[in-house]
């Protein structure tokens, strides 16, 4: 028998069904801010993600899961290293969706310049190879929005209060929702920030362990995330971003807060938030759910740099994306649950003599969009009866003789155990009366 990969899992039954409730939510509430639907593939060249997420990072480094064509698994064996592939050979299954989504507004020309941003939402398979745990797996599901084509604070507000309202009518109690923000500075001010932090590191290099000491010289911001707690201890005392942002980055920051602040929206600065890639620049934020304890439900930021590392004409752009799983298991922990309960059926049984009128019966039905379940399996009108009651159905449509000879169909109320006698022209009507 197989067996799925270690880390994925299946989305069957109710756990599909809270999968499909959360897209519904997802396109309620983001087309009401004027976003568009948008599918990308989940295979991307390697570059694409390099360009993007950074060369230094964990997500690139250790976490991506290179793809190469059956036909040139033999070819790459035989050159011994996949730099000698050509770039359009090198595959990831994408880790996120904005590098993807970036690559191809740019590719596709899409990218706004000076017109009205481009706002969009995606939903679909993210890929990370991390060490699986509850609330970390190796293919998990992500929706998420991009906006492209504008710097303004109030669209990082604006932002920040729809992932708010996202979770809330998710089922998330808005005080469960622990909200941190925080700048991380642009290309004026955090090269020197970075290169502070890795001066802070290297001065302390012999209390800090062999990770971080690397860190220091690829990326010594991911040294605020080690979870170490001698380095904890150290980075404690590290120079803080949101001392050292220039001044059009403290004022943008100070805008975006003061948006929230008005709308009434409960967040906490974190100057020490500074997420895994490299595209982030100015707002950042992360909202968990302190009492579950499976980690970031959600998280985003601006990337004002990204569309230029993509190949584009330097557009700012901003965006977040929120994780299926965790979702659910937060929710699970609130004991809630994202289920909804299967959509009303129908079941139509019959006489063996009906079975005929019954198979016609089942397709008006379902032409008017009743969604109705039948026997295949022969079984007596008692069976039938037990198997509708097992199914869920609200309404049974009888199907003998009689009915066949009247030229209508009995339609019994599972609930109240009513039946009526009614003409088939009357049929979808009657039976959407008992859904
Ligand atoms: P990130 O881009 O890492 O901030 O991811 C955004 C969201 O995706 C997180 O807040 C999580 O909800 C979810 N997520 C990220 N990585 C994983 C993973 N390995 N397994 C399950 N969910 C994840």
């Amino acid at each position: 028998m197989g067996q799925k990969v270690q880390g994925t899992e299946d989305l069957l039954g109710g756990y599909m069904r809270e999968w499909e409730h959360m897209l519904d939510v997802a396109r309620e509430v983001f087309s009401a801010y004027g976003f568009d639907a948008v599918e990308t593939p989940a295979l991307e060249q390697v570059d694409t993600f390099v360009h993007g997420i950074g060369e230094s990072t964990d997500v690139v480094r250790k976490e991506m899961f290179r793809v190469v064509s059956g036909a040139l698994l033999g070819d790459l064996l035989a050159a011994g290293t996949e730099s000698r592939l050509k770039a359009r050979q090198r595959l990831a299954l994408r880790p996120e969706g904005t590098a993807g989504f970036v690559r191809a507004a740019v590719e596709n020309n899409l990218v706004p310049q000076g017109a009205a941003p481009m706002k969009a939402w995606y939903a679909g398979p993210m890929f990370r190879g991390e060490r699986p745990q509850k609330g970390r797996l190796r293919q998990f599901h992500q929706v998420g929005v991009e906006v492209l084509g504008a710097s303004d604070p109030a669209l990082d507000a604006e932002l920040i209060i729809m992932l708010v309202e996202f979770f809330v009518k998710l089922g998330f109690p808005a005080e469960s929702l622990s909200l941190r923000i925080n700048s991380m500075g642009d290309a004026a001010c955090r090269p020197r920030y970075r290169a502070s932090v890795r001066q802070f590191i290297l001065d302390h290099a012999d209390e800090m362990c062999d990770d971080c000491r690397e860190r220091a010289e690829l990326n010594p911001l991911r040294a605020f995330d080690c979870k170490n707690p001698a380095c904890r201890a150290v980075m404690e005392g590290a120079p803080l971003v949101t001392d050292n942002l220039c001044e059009d980055c403290g004022a943008h920051y100070a805008q975006v807060k003061a948006y929230l602040d008005e709308a009434g929206i409960a967040y906490a600065e974190d100057p020490t938030l500074v997420r895994g890639l490299d595209y982030y620049t100015r707002t950042v934020f992360e909202v968990d759910v302190e009492e579950a304890g499976v980690g970031a439900i959600g998280g985003g930021g601006r990337y004002d740099g990204l569309v230029e590392l993509e190949g584009g004409k330097p557009t700012p752009g901003i965006g977040f994306a929120v994780g299926f799983e965790r979702i659910s298991l937060a929710l699970k922990a609130l004991g809630r649950t994202l289920e909804t309960p299967p959509a009303p059926c129908a079941f139509v049984a019959c006489t063996p003599d009906a079975r005929g009128a019954a198979f016609s019966a089942t397709r008006l039905l379902r032409a008017a969009g009743i969604r109705t379940e039948q026997d295949y399996q022969g079984r007596s009108l008692k069976g039938q009866f037990k198997l509708a009651d097992k199914l869920g159905a609200r309404a049974v449509v009888v199907l003998g003789p009689d009915e066949v000879a009247a030229g209508g169909a009995t339609v019994r109320d599972m609930q109240t155990h009513e039946q009526v006698l009614v003409p088939l022209d009357q049929l979808a009507a009657a039976v959407s009366s008992k859904l």
